[in-house]
């Protein structure tokens, strides 16, 4: 059986031990309802540590009002049995309470990058990704920590608060993994009905069509943004929250689209918003 680790203690100690042993550790935050992404990033930590710890932390603090904190999947079972299969050594999974005892008021608050893109509609919400993020590499202190491109804003978050404050840890981005028709794997697609996920194979398309006219010689952002506009409007349940074309650590909206660059979408599909990025080669 995988081990569960619930106190703040418990897993300090358990990292003081593989320390003892010289061992070196790899660490993979998560929000648990794990998929074939999340199991991408175990699998390559795995293969570059001696032990893997796993946190599934449902953070209140990275949910809005009117966000779905309560109804966000929870399977901890299931999730324990897949994280066995790909060679997890233990898990992390602390109580809101553990993580934020009364009295919390700390945030991180990486400036500009915050605001843009998600943050607009989501305003609070990389605060919060900031203030669990530090703290849980306090906590496990891993030598390498994984995360996906999936959530493109949130790795340039996390890249510039632990260079800011020169946590000692190297970040590692990984690629998105997708299904077969190009959806971006995420724990909020089971939200999603039949029609809704073909509607949802929207976000990838709209972001191919910005990768070959990028190939065929369109730079022009704005242009290529009213192509990947008119794709996703196609399907009668899709709302756009953005299409930007941005530099991929300042996050800034660029004129051109060039290499390094990165294309990133957010739609709402029904009640559910999604999003989705490529870095333009
Ligand atoms: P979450 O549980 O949604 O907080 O995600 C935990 C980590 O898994 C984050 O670093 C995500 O970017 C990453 N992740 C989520 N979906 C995917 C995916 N489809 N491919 C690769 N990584 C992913």
């Amino acid at each position: 059986m995988l081990p569960v680790i619930t106190s703040a203690r418990d897993i300090k100690q358990k990292i003081k031990d593989f320390r003892t042993n010289a061992l070196t550790v790899g660490f993979v935050p998560t929000m648990g309802a794990l998929h074939e992404g999340h199991l991408s990033l175990v699998r390559q930590a795995k293969r570059e540590n001696d032990k893997v710890v796993v946190s599934i932390f449902v953070n209140p603090l990275q949910f809005g009002k009117n966000e779905d904190f309560s109804k966000y999947p929870r399977t901890l079972e299931r999730d324990c049995e897949l994280l066995s299969g790909v060679g997890a050594d233990m898990v992390f999974q602390p109580e809101p309470s553990e993580m934020y005892p009364p009295g919390f008021c700390t945030t991180v608050a990486v400036e500009r990058l915050e605001e843009r893109l998600c943050g607009k509609s989501r305003p609070g919400h990389f605060r919060g990704v900031a203030v669990v993020v530090l703290k849980l590499l306090h906590l496990v202190s891993p030598d390498i920590a994984y995360f996906g491109q999936k959530d493109f804003q949130q790795t340039a978050v996390i890249k510039r608060m632990v260079s800011d404050l020169s946590v000692d840890v190297t970040i590692k981005i990984l690629p998105i993994v997708r299904n077969a028709g190009g959806l971006a794997l995420s724990s909020r697609n089971a939200y999603l009905s039949e029609t809704e996920k073909i509607d949802a194979l929207c976000l990838y398309q709209s972001l191919t069509k910005a990768q070959s006219m990028g190939k065929a010689g369109i730079f022009d952002a704005r242009k290529i943004a009213m192509e990947m506009e008119e794709i996703i409007l196609a399907r009668s349940s899709a709302i756009i929250d953005y299409i930007s074309i941005v530099h991929p650590e300042t996050l800034e909206d660029v004129p051109e689209a060039r290499s390094g660059n990165v294309v990133a979408v957010a739609v709402r599909i029904g009640k559910t918003r999604l999003i989705d990025n490529v870095i333009l080669s």
